[in-house]
């Protein structure tokens, strides 16, 4: 393990001469680096599903799917695009270049730091790396210290394919991370809260070190009076309560036209019966919450709330039932603060142009849904809202492809990743001119600057 600050700086010292050798730079290097991971991946699936089951009672298919099958996707995007991406990108013919061909390339910046979040432990580590190898970085990655069987594991799954010089793991707990901090990284990548994400961003500007931050929120779900509830209550219950909530795109709260919102308790409460039984904490499907604090904080989040299904809880089972809450206040504590659990408040509302404009008043969301069959309702919608991501008449299937960058906006993040924006996210434009060395006339070669009248004439 690596740890304290002397072993931090020596760690960067070998990654970064390792950079510098250009050894991550080749093509073959980086789909090399590429497979060895996805090897590495395949190798430990059985160990994955396990960590993920400790720390999250999350259910065989759920882990599979949501932190391996998408790294599987990611990987083999990646390698089928990595050439043409790599590619240096001729820019169009220019005057001003003449006799030169321009071209921009995309570099590597270096040295990266990816620190990770405790709810998606592996996938939320793993998919920005994949886009930090393609570029050509090396890596040290920080798993979150809370889901403790998952942050060991990605470190056998690292070290069972790279030399610490390539990628490193370094765990600890957020005196590490603020201690890795202090160094000197050519990029950050940063999956966690608001709060923290500040802090990160705060340290990288003493190193004037570029971020990304995938931060949370809390994501709306807006039922429109059009909109088929039976449909929008399934799709719903399954966005909330995968991860027992602890997802950061999941829907935080439901907005409903004051007349359907009835219908739309009833639904809900339906389908989650129907998903996860009378008794969900017998389901095979429902996955438990991180930890007992974590839980302590949900169960205090329903204090004095109008509970319409569920509320019951194990705290030492890491246990709470999925939840419906009718109707809280706009300012209560639920409504305040990203839940990141399994309560669901649904909030009705009288009026669609006033609900429009208290939404815009809040942190922009990383997601929004919508449910409704009205064209002209999304384009108002999408006007009067800033969001990281929208679906419509859906949740959540917007973050499952990489053919789609994902990101946040405002209070709920900056920049974004996924397929082709994570090798982006990793790498920075580099423009390039190639001049004849032996053409008599370029731009630079006039011994005088030409008048000022054929200057406004060329220019203007
Ligand atoms: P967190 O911000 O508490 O922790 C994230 C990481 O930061 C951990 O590795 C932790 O060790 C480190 N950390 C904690 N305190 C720190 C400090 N003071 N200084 C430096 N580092 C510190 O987040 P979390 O509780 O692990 O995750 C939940 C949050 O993450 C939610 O807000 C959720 O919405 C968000 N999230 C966002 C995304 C996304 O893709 N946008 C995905 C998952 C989770």
């Amino acid at each position: 393990m690596v740890s304290g600050l002397p072993g931090h700086a020596q760690l960067l010292t070998l990654q970064r001469g390792f950079f510098e050798s250009g050894a991550t730079r080749p093509l073959a290097a980086r789909l090399a680096a590429l497979k060895r991971l996805e090897e590495s991946l395949r190798h430990h699936e059985e160990a994955i599903l396990e960590a993920l089951e400790r720390d999250l009672g999350k259910p065989p298919s759920e882990a599979y799917s949501s932190e391996i099958g998408v790294l599987y996707l990611e990987l083999r995007y990646a390698r089928r695009r990595l050439a043409r991406w790599l590619r240096p990108k001729r820019a169009s013919w220019d005057l001003l270049h003449f006799p030169g061909r321009a071209e921009v390339r995309r570099e590597p910046f270096g040295v990266a730091l990816i620190i990770g979040p405790w709810n998606y432990p592996v996938q939320l580590l793993l998919a920005p790396l994949i886009g930090a190898l393609a570029a050509g970085n090396v890596v040290v990655l920080k798993p979150s210290e809370i889901s403790s069987h998952s942050e060991a594991l990605v470190r056998r799954i690292v070290e069972h394919a790279f030399a610490p010089e390539w990628v490193s793991v370094v765990e600890g707990d957020a005196a590490t991370t603020r201690a890795l901090l202090q160094q000197r990284f050519d990029k950050i990548f940063f999956t966690g809260s608001t709060r923290v994400g500040r802090k990160v961003m705060l340290a990288a500007a003493q190193h004037l070190t570029p971020v990304t931050l995938e931060l949370g929120g809390k994501c709306p779900a807006v039922v429109a009076n059009d909109a088929n509830i039976a449909l929008a209550a399934r799709r719903i219950v399954w966005g909330k309560f995968l991860n027992a909530g602890q997802t950061c795109v999941a829907p935080d709260f439901v907005v409903v036209p004051k007349a359907r919102q009835s219908d739309m308790l009833h639904a809900l409460r339906s389908e989650v019966r129907r998903r996860f039984g009378d008794d969900p904490s017998q389901s095979p499907h429902y996955g438990r919450l991180v930890s007992r604090d974590h839980g302590a904080r949900l169960v205090e989040l329903l204090q004095g709330a109008n509970i319409a299904h569920g509320g019951r809880f194990d705290l030492d089972q890491r246990y709470l039932e999925p939840t419906l809450l009718d109707a809280p206040d706009w300012d209560a504590q639920v409504m305040r603060e990203e839940i990141f659990g399994p309560i669901l408040p649904v909030v009705p509302f009288d009026d669609e142009g006033e609900l429009l404009e208290r939404l815009a008043q809040r942190p922009k969301p990383l997601a929004l849904y919508l449910f409704t069959r009205d064209r002209a309702r999304i384009e108002r919608v999408r006007t009067a809202l800033q969001v990281g991501g929208m679906v419509v008449n859906g949740t959540l299937q917007h973050i499952v492809s990489p053919r789609l960058p994902f990101g946040g906006v405002g209070e709920s993040g900056l920049g974004s990743y996924r397929g082709a924006a994570s090798f982006e996210a990793f790498s920075r434009p580099r423009s390039e001119l190639h001049l004849p060395a032996s053409w008599p006339w370029s731009m630079g070669d006039v011994r005088q600057p030409p008048p000022l009248s054929w200057m406004r004439r060329f220019f203007g």
